[in-house]
């Protein structure tokens, strides 16, 4: 079953307030009891030893023990709820106090006090009786005996004390369930509220509309950074959306460029209006090269998902491995009056896939090319710096506007310089760069400087055990 966070929220807080209520009442009842009990058991030996005093100091101010009055004995009794009872050395009794008042007593105790009744595990119905001597004359002259119910143990007074201790501790965890239950309201909705919107801005993003933000302020940390996540994902999505609409517009118009140049030279030929020569089936050729690039391109992107799963590395020396590409690219410089030159340290192994190294070398030289001006060179170097095999390819081109720097990693990114520059490029050669640097664990780094140069470098973290010959 499913319950909503404020719900859920609730019912944890006031469980958790009643528990802690029942816990304390009962550690609270159990202390009170105890202190309770020991201050009565104290008071009560007060109260004997009061009364034999004065009974003792009663029958020494009197040689006659006949003419004593006992009237204050029986008003202490009566008061103190004690039996009394004096005998003589023949155990004849003296004075006896009666037992009428205690009997009453016992019973109102048991009226009012059935909640009592447990109340420090004491029977309030128990009589107890106590023998002590009769000191007259510092001689032991007799017994006096005394007597009490439990009721007496516990007087009046002190039931009610007792009493009004246990109304107070229900009334306080009622109190305290009430407020629990108010202010647990007031949490789950604070919580819970936040989350809501931050839901409903998130279904409105799935359900297409990408500009959704959520715009909620609260004071719980992880609440902020879910609504600011979620803003993230929208920004993030609505770039995309822009990137890809910006792709098929791009992709329309340069596929039809091609196409076109195509379609009306087999047009001139069908129509006899040209001769078939070399040099115009070179820019067929020139055509369907360039259709091909751009159709590879993409299908390297629909790989791009892969690039972390799909490895195949192995250790191979990436110094001749550079030298290599470096070579194949040196007539399509050397062709443009351009100049290539390479600074590679000699032998030096690595650790990766193969295929995605001469994919990122030919993307950035072909790069470089591209954006090259009329005498411009690229530059590219291979060295070792720390535990690092750093690869380095700067060209002084067109160079990369500022703005767009940040951005020319993102799929189907092209600033305006390169576009106007006509390159034929389609903003993917880039992306696949770093998705196969990073796939091999390596970092890489642009920088810029608009109509001075371009500079990409490439870093790979290897361990020497493994890259050492
Ligand atoms: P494209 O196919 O358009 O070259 P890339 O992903 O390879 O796509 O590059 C993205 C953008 O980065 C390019 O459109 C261009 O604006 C810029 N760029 C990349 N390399 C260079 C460079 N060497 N010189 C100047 N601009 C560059």
């Amino acid at each position: 079953m499913k319950i909503t966070l404020m719900k859920k929220l609730s019912l944890v807080i006031v469980c958790a307030i009643l528990t802690a209520i029942v816990i304390t009442s009962i550690l609270s009842n159990f202390a009170v009891n105890r202190n309770f009990k020991k201050y009565l058991i104290d008071e009560q030996s007060t109260k004997i030893n009061n009364v034999l005093t004065m009974i003792n100091q009663l029958y020494n101010s009197q040689s006659d023990i006949a003419k004593i009055n006992t009237d204050e004995i029986q008003r202490y009794a009566e008061l103190q709820e004690l039996y009394i009872e004096i005998r003589n050395s023949d155990n004849k009794i003296l004075y006896s106090s009666g037992d009428s008042y205690l009997k009453h007593q016992s019973m109102m105790g048991n009226m009012m006090g059935n909640t009592m009744n447990n109340f420090s595990g004491m029977n309030i119905s128990d009589y107890t009786e106590n023998k002590y001597s009769l000191i007259i004359a510092n001689k032991s002259s007799g017994t006096i005996i005394i007597g009490y119910y439990g009721s007496s143990f516990l007087s009046s007074n002190s039931l009610t004390f007792l009493a009004a201790l246990n109304h107070a501790f229900v009334l306080s965890a009622a109190i305290a369930a009430i407020f629990g239950f108010i202010i647990s309201i007031i949490i789950s909705k604070q919580i819970s509220k936040p989350l809501v919107k931050v839901t409903k801005t998130s279904n409105e993003i799935s359900s297409g509309n990408l500009s959704a933000r959520s715009s909620i302020r609260s004071n719980t940390k992880e609440i902020m950074a879910l609504s600011d996540s979620i803003n993230h994902l929208g920004e993030t999505l609505q770039d995309q959306d822009m990137l890809r609409k910006k792709l098929s517009s791009d992709m329309a118009h340069e596929l039809r460029t091609p196409l076109t140049t195509l379609k009306t030279h087999v047009e001139a030929f069908m129509d006899g209006v040209w001769e078939p020569t070399n040099e115009r089936f070179q820019i067929f050729y020139d055509e369907i090269d360039r259709l091909t690039k751009m159709i590879n391109n993409l299908y390297s992107l629909s790989k791009l998902e892969q690039a972390g799963s799909n490895l195949n590395k192995s250790k191979f020396n990436i110094s001749e491995e550079l030298e290599k590409i470096i070579d194949t690219f040196e007539p399509l410089y050397m062709k443009e009056n351009y100049t290539i030159v390479s600074k590679i340290a000699p032998n030096i192994s690595i650790f990766m896939d193969k295929d995605h190294f001469k994919q990122i070398m030919n993307n950035l030289l072909s790069n470089s090319f591209k954006y090259l001006n009329p005498n411009g060179y690229a530059e590219i170097s291979l060295l070792e710096e720390n535990k690092n095999i750093v690869i380095k390819v700067r060209d002084n081109g067109i160079g990369i506007p500022k703005n767009d720097l940040p951005f020319i990693f993102e799929r189907f990114y092209r600033s305006d310089l390169s576009r106007s520059k006509d390159t034929g490029g389609s903003g993917i050669g880039l992306t696949l760069v770093k998705a196969f640097v990073e796939a091999n664990g390596g970092k890489i780094y642009a920088s810029s400087e608009l109509g001075k140069y371009t500079k990409f470098k490439i870093e790979f973290y290897q361990n020497h055990m493994l890259t050492r010959n």
